[in-house]
């Protein structure tokens, strides 16, 4: 090591890291049950992306008309392609209604129906009667800013609750004992330039996804998967990486977000024709499908030459046709955003669109407590003692191979929450920290200071940017086995690059050329776990469209992929999905043969 660092040490029941939806939720819940609880965010909590979250959040509240948890559970496992866990399913459906009644107590400012209730609208792939009826109004929003409100509140009640905030703290890695329990993260001041180690009894990994890896995405500059990164460099593995979520409408150009919400509210997509071709690929419930449904269609339509704008290369999204009125009241930001990012107004003109990069499905496995796996051949759901894992950087798995629209929310509270009632069991308030293993501590020094020294002739963001076009062109929304394989090739040799980067600040404040480079060796083992496991899977399942496999092959291919990443090196294995729900029909669950898989249609 070129240098010493002098450690800063803090001592707490829970480390919390990240201050998004999940990671306030949890800091909350932990908090209120009396643990001395930490939470620790790279960015100011209310900046988290979760801030950027605009449709809203899914919960059977029957609002606007009849629904069911077993209606919203059907539609989240048709949604994952029959690939996520059925408890974890059963468990976010049926907790979904208190998490979101929780939040209104808080304090969160819903949109109301003329009745004074929490206003839901419609979202993609939501559906009543087992998907045989109309779609469901089931999506509870706050306007078009649903994040944003629910990250403000989350942020306020934890403060109320004596949770102790550590903003601007980058956490670089995990401390792990020699038999593999988490006791803490190394995490290195911004600001100040300070080097800090936190002692936890229960470390909870709430660090979002990690969009970035790919060139066009609509997450923010700071969703780099550091959550994943750590848990790889612990030896851990990761889950399904290959199924990434592509949201079809980004505002072509910039990437930025249109809601979902802008279709559940009546916009429409057309192409070149100004035909209506949702009608075509989902006759039942058209601009409604889900993502992954929507995302293809627009692709082969572009494709088949009936693309918009000068070059044919995007989509329009239509919202003219509703009145102004509705527009300034339920969809002002995106009113906004269509505005300054594509220069429409949307009262007179469509907004042009193309599918984008949005979402993880993948990240690190845990059980629907949020307790992060470790699988083993002989115990598929073993456990890491003290380590947790919530939000978009977790994989429980409730999105399975797709997720729906206004699932994350949702996803973020229930297990965030469910995190919390776990720690309260398992955590002894009264018993001592763990001794901290100082071989681990060590080493994620080393590792940093490797990074604050690194002399080689690749910079940081020239790297970056070769990772982010493979991923974007060789990862796409369609795949074959010739662009998979190259981009297997292409990705290993990219990451094989790691060792010769370079750092041209050597300073310890602020200096963001260190942090983007701890950022990116975070990315790599995602972006690589990612296409070493698409290449692999030889089927198509929900957001893995595989030309040269184009049917879902259950046989063989329904299983959770668990991959272990060692510098440019992945080891694939594989894990059973749960398909046992918690309950049994006769205790009010749903019936085994309504979730059975069948073919996936619209
Ligand atoms: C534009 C957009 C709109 C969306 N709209 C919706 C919607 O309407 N409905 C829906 O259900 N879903 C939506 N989603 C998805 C959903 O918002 C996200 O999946 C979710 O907000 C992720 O929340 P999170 O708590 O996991 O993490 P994030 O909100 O991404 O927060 C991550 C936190 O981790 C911290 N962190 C990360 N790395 C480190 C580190 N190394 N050290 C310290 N701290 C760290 C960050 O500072 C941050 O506080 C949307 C996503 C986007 C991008």
């Amino acid at each position: 090591m070129t240098e010493s660092y002098a450690l800063n040490h803090h001592s707490y029941d829970v480390v919390v890291v990240g201050a998004g939806g999940s990671g306030l939720r949890a800091t909350l819940g932990m908090a209120e049950q009396g643990l001395k609880t930490a939470c620790i965010s790279k960015v100011f909590p209310t900046r988290s992306h979760t801030v950027a979250a605009q449709g809203g959040i899914a919960a059977s509240l029957s609002n606007m008309g009849p629904d069911h948890w077993q209606w919203h559970m059907y539609d989240t496992v048709k949604g994952s392609d029959w690939l996520g866990d059925t408890d974890a399913m059963e468990y976010l459906a049926r907790e979904a209604p208190k998490a979101v009644y929780e939040l209104e107590h808080y304090g969160v400012p819903f949109s109301r129906t003329e009745e004074g209730k929490i206003y839901q609208r419609p979202f993609g792939g939501h559906t009543t009667e087992f998907g045989e009826g109309p779609a469901v109004q089931r999506t509870c929003a706050a306007a078009d800013r649903t994040g944003h409100a629910i990250l403000h509140t989350l942020y306020g009640q934890s403060l109320k609750n004596n949770a102790e905030f550590y903003i601007e703290y980058f956490a670089t890695d995990l401390i792990m004992s020699e038999d593999g329990q988490c006791q803490g993260v190394v995490a290195w001041k911004l600001d100040d330039g300070t080097m800090h180690v936190f002692n936890a009894k229960m470390v909870v990994l709430a660090t979002g996804g990690y969009g970035r890896a790919y060139f066009s995405a609509t997450s923010a500059h700071t969703c780099t998967g550091d959550g994943g990164g750590m848990v790889a460099r612990a030896g851990l593995p990761l889950q399904d990486m290959e199924f990434v979520q592509f949201h079809p409408t980004g505002i072509y150009g910039s990437g930025c977000l249109i809601t979902e919400g802008a279709r559940g509210e009546g916009g429409y997509l057309t192409n070149s024709e100004g035909e209506r071709f949702m009608e075509r690929y989902a006759p039942q419930y058209k601009d409604l499908a889900p993502r992954d449904y929507v995302s293809r269609s627009m692709t082969m339509e572009i494709r088949e030459g009936r693309g918009v704008g000068a070059e044919g290369d995007h989509i329009h999204l239509n919202l003219s046709h509703l009145p102004a009125e509705a527009l300034a009241e339920r969809l002002p930001g995106i009113s906004e955003s269509a505005k300054i990012f594509a220069g429409v107004d949307v009262t007179k003109e469509p907004i042009p669109v193309i599918p984008t990069v949005h979402y993880n499905m993948g990240g690190i496995p845990t059980n629907y407590w949020g307790e992060v796996l470790n699988p083993t051949k002989k115990d598929p759901t073993a456990i890491v003692p003290g380590l947790m894992a919530v939000g978009e950087a977790g994989c429980a798995s409730v999105h399975g191979a797709n997720r729906l629209g206004s699932n994350s929310l949702i996803d973020l509270v229930v297990f965030g929450r469910a995190a919390a009632i776990r720690a309260g069991q398992v955590v002894d308030a009264d018993a001592p920290n763990p001794t901290l293993n100082k071989a681990s501590i060590d080493n994620a020094l080393g590792r940093f200071d490797g990074l604050r020294y690194a002399n080689g002739d690749t910079p940081t963001a020239e790297l970056r940017l070769e990772m982010q076009k493979t991923m974007q062109a060789d990862a796409a929304v369609f795949r074959t086995s010739k662009t998979l394989a190259e981009g297997v090739e292409k990705m290993t040799a990219i990451a094989g690059k790691m060792g010769d980067l370079k750092v041209t600040d050597r300073s310890m404040v602020w200096n963001s050329d260190l942090m983007e480079t701890l950022e990116l060796t975070n990315l790599m083992p995602n972006a690589l776990a990612t296409i070493v496991g698409a290449e692999a899977r030889q089927e198509s399942r929900g957001a893995h469209a595989h030309e040269d496999f184009a049917e879902r092959d259950d046989k063989k291919w329904r299983v959770h992929t668990v991959s272990r990443i060692e510098g440019s090196s992945v080891a694939l294995d594989y894990r059973p999905v749960i398909t046992d729900p918690l309950t049994t029909e006769d205790e009010g669950g749903i019936s085994l043969k309504k979730i059975a898989p069948k073919a996936r249609t619209f």
